[in-house]
């Protein structure tokens, strides 16, 4: 298994040299790994003049399964556009064509505190937000804003379209109705069929969909009902699936229903399983270089990818049950930290996920 590494910017390569410690550290137990670090981002551009250059591309469509930090900072704010370090994160995920964005939100009972909610409402939380990410609005034609003339006068009007193909949906609920059978096999589909043409289409063809997966049990719910169940009773759902839209606004609401932005992994799929694997969070350039980020979010992150790029879920759970260990032990990064526990640094956090495997 090939994996292409890019570090990225601000504390991009200290997390990203933790995982790697992981991942590595599995190799002993056979998993045959290999591991090709290039450029992404920032760095990319002082390098070599381009936030995804070529050698990166030929690497990252070579590989199996992509592992990124994060990429940004504020050296490169004033580039012109083709030159920000988000061209590149934009450029690979369009280059290898992920569709499908899994973003887990997992709130460890020992961090309970850290969410804004009642620790009731939200300790033991455990879902995965499946959105797709290269259709609907964001992507559809025509778009534009234009004079013409509305009320008896010339003004600008601006419009776009939100638009989905019946195979589009399909791949999109495929891989939601897949992961649910590793989980606890309930779909919750999102849409607002009651106003919107599109996703009366999206919700026919979910349902047609859930006959090729009698075990796993599917579920509707309009968009707005769903950014107010996921604040009033988050428990309820195990893996919620929706448009491109829907999914950017629930996905952010729900990883903040945690408080624990450096706890959040993610990852992005193509047809094939072939995935890019990162934290939620950015490049933290507040924090870079000082030894203090939290390395936990992607250290989740190569989980999952042993999980959906190599099937290889036993290598995935122990990656996580030895993180749930580390948290019970009491250790904490700044960002996690409460009174009681012990602050330790990214590379001690890694040194104790290593003892915990
Ligand atoms: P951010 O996520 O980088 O940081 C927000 C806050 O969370 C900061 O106070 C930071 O110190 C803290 N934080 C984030 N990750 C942490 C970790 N692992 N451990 C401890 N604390 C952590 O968001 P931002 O400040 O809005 O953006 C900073 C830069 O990152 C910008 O250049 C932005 O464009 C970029 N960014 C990149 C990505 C990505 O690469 N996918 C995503 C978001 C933002």
């Amino acid at each position: 298994m090939k994996v292409c590494v890019l570090a990225g910017d601000g504390i991009g390569p200290e997390i990203v040299a933790e995982a790697v410690r992981v991942l590595e550290a599995l190799r002993t137990d056979g998993l045959k790994i290999e591991l090709e670090p290039a450029l992404l981002g920032g760095c990319a551009v002082d390098a070599a003049g381009s936030a995804y250059p070529e050698a990166t591309q030929k690497l990252a469509r070579e590989a199996d399964a992509v592992l990124l930090g994060a990429v940004g900072g504020p050296q490169w704010d004033n580039n012109p556009r083709p030159l920000r370090p988000e061209r590149g994160l934009l450029a690979i995920r369009k280059d290898l064509n992920l569709f499908a964005n899994l973003r887990p939100a997992i709130l460890y009972p020992e961090l309970a505190n850290a969410s804004t909610l009642k620790p009731e409402v939200v300790s033991g939380l455990d879902i995965l937000i499946v959105r797709e990410l290269t259709g609907d609005i964001y992507f559809g034609e025509p778009r534009g804003v234009e004079n013409r003339e509305v009320d008896g006068r010339s003004q600008r009007v601006g419009w776009n379209t939100m638009i989905y193909s019946e195979s589009e949906i399909r791949r999109i609920g495929k891989v939601a109705f897949e992961a649910a059978r590793k989980r606890n096999r309930r779909v919750c589909s999102v849409d607002k069929m009651n106003v919107l043409e599109t996703t009366q289409l999206w919700r026919d063809v979910m349902i047609e969909l859930s006959k090729d997966y009698p075990d796993v049990e599917l579920s509707h719910m309009l968009v707005d009902n769903a950014a107010m169940q996921l604040v009033k009773a988050p428990k309820q759902f195990d893996v919620m699936v929706t448009g491109n839209m829907f999914g950017d606004i629930l996905s952010d609401e729900a990883s903040m229903l945690t408080g624990s932005i450096g706890m959040l992994p993610s990852a992005s799929l193509d047809a094939s399983n072939k995935g890019l694997y990162e934290p939620s969070h950015g490049s933290a350039p507040d924090i870079a270089g000082k030894g203090v980020a939290n390395p936990l979010a992607t250290i989740l992150s190569a989980a999952m990818m042993l999980r959906y790029s190599f099937g290889n879920e036993a290598a995935a759970q122990r990656v996580e049950s030895a993180v749930k260990k580390v948290l019970a032990l009491g250790l904490r990064t700044g960002d996690i930290w409460e009174e009681g526990c012990k602050r330790v640094g990214t590379r001690e956090m890694g040194d104790a996920v290593l003892a915990a495997l």
